[in-house]
């Protein structure tokens, strides 16, 4: 019999996972990259004698598959890909591929922010118990993990570029955990084409799976009135009692499912932030469905290290606490940022800008902020915004500058927040980079 051709489109993390677990399974596989492939995955691909080519694609060697696997980051748009759709091949992405060689269970977690963090916490709560993988968006590739581990549960982070070619693919336990507009150039520019795209994350689930969501997002809640789904809902409300699902009653999270109820107090929370009261209460509605210990997922609620570049605490000096908040690449994250700082903060915001509406941080720039340090190409417009609400604005292009302009500005008991609300492609490789610059020069000063 000849072997299934399998073309994987893209030589990242998901993709040389890909590889690798199609080579396993008996494909005859081939992997394109249009640009260079890094040299960590080049090394693996020839390791495996798996055949590739980077800085270009040959059409004649990926039109010929019965299957395509396209790195999330390729937009349908391209003009391969719609070849490569009108001859009828299969198009798939990473996370509908490897979860056809695996009978865990499996928790997906989307949204607009929130993801990494909350995928974060759920993983580490249940990991306390039962034999878990952690994949998708975060560290080794969930194809990867298929094929060299036997984890019995997965908790996978979802991006909507992944979800967006999915065909099968359902997890048993699916969290949104909000949606505000992002990535719209992928979607004509239409918000409902990208809250579409989320929800696919239900689309194949029945009334024996499970949808957690926010239930104080609008968006969502409309749009499950307009397109139910199956799943049985679990919703979370920092706002209102919920019956099944979670809620918060003054300090504490109650949980209830099929009149199973647990309690579990917020005061000692490792993460700040109402925004992270919302992605524990996720994350403890994940591991009540899968009957972990109520001691345990307090527990664990506690002594959580937090995410890097999540509203991470780097430096106390003179009393001034030094926040980095580099993953806030759009208003929304920075809402939250500026929301749980319960003293005076120095806040370093910039760099590009998506078309951003600042006008939601309008109150908090307005209560909490002392003082505005823009740091990126488009100061211009953040100097124009907020030029008014406070005492001290200044613009530099230099991560270094920023922060030891901050560091003779703030004075004991102020914080230093970078929460950049923008993406971080004009002064920085990516978010990791300026928020590792800003440690670096925090740690100099
Ligand atoms: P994602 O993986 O979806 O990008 P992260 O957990 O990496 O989300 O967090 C991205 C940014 O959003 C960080 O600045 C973080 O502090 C903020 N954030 C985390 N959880 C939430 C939430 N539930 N709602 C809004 N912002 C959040």
């Amino acid at each position: 019999m000849t072997k299934q051709r399998l073309v994987i489109l893209g030589a990242g993390e998901s993709g040389v996972g890909t590889a690798l677990l199609g080579k396993k399974k008996g494909y005859e596989v081939f992997v394109s990259d249009k640009g260079k492939i890094k040299e960590k995955y080049k090394q693996v691909l020839i390791h495996n004698e798996i055949e590739w080519e980077d800085e270009k694609h040959s059409e004649e060697k990926i039109l010929n598959a019965n299957t395509v696997m396209k790195s999330p980051g390729i937009p349908d748009k391209v003009d391969l890909i719609k070849q490569i759709r009108t001859k009828g091949i299969k198009v798939v992405s990473e996370i509908e591929f490897a979860s056809k060689y695996t009978d865990a269970i499996i928790v997906g977690i989307t949204g607009s922010n929130g993801k990494t963090t909350t995928a974060s916490l759920t993983h580490h709560i249940i990991k306390q118990e039962l034999n878990v993988g952690l994949g998708g968006n975060i560290g080794d590739s969930f194809a990867k993990q298929v094929l060299e581990h036997d984890f019995k549960n997965y908790v996978l982070e979802i991006s909507s570029f992944q979800l967006d070619d999915i065909i099968d693919f359902k997890p048993h336990i699916a969290v949104i955990t909000n949606i505000t507009p992002d990535h719209l150039d992928r979607y004509d520019y239409q918000f409902e084409n990208y809250i579409a795209s989320k929800f696919r994350i239900a689309i194949n689930q029945t009334k024996h799976d499970y949808l957690i969501y926010d239930a104080d997002d609008e968006v969502i809640t409309n749009h499950l009135k307009e397109y139910p789904v199956q799943s049985t809902l679990l919703p979370f409300s920092l706002k209102k009692t919920i019956k099944n699902g979670a809620y918060l009653d003054k300090e504490k999270i109650i949980i209830t499912i099929d009149n199973n109820q647990i309690i579990m107090p917020t005061t000692n929370l490792a993460l700040e932030g109402k925004h992270n009261i919302k992605n524990a209460m996720a994350a403890s509605t994940v591991a009540h469905l899968l009957k972990i210990r109520k001691q345990t997922i307090r527990e664990s609620l506690e002594n959580f290290q937090g995410v890097e570049h999540r509203l991470e605490q780097v430096l106390k000096i003179n009393k001034v606490q030094y926040i980095n908040d580099s993953k806030a690449t759009n208003v929304n994250a920075t809402y939250y940022a500026l929301e749980s700082m319960d003293t005076p903060t120095v806040w370093i915001v910039g760099g590009t800008d998506k078309g951003n509406d600042y006008e939601e941080l309008f109150q908090f720039v307005n209560e909490k902020v002392k003082a505005i340090i823009c740091l990126g190409v488009d100061n211009e417009k953040l100097m124009n915004t907020f030029g008014n609400m406070v005492d001290i604005i200044i613009e530099t292009q230099f991560m270094s500058e920023a922060v030891k302009i901050a560091y003779k500005i703030a004075e004991a008991g102020d914080n230093v927040l970078l929460s950049p609300a923008c993406a971080s492609f004009d002064l920085f490789e990516n978010y990791e980079d300026r928020g590792r610059q800003f440690k670096n020069a925090v740690r100099n000063l």
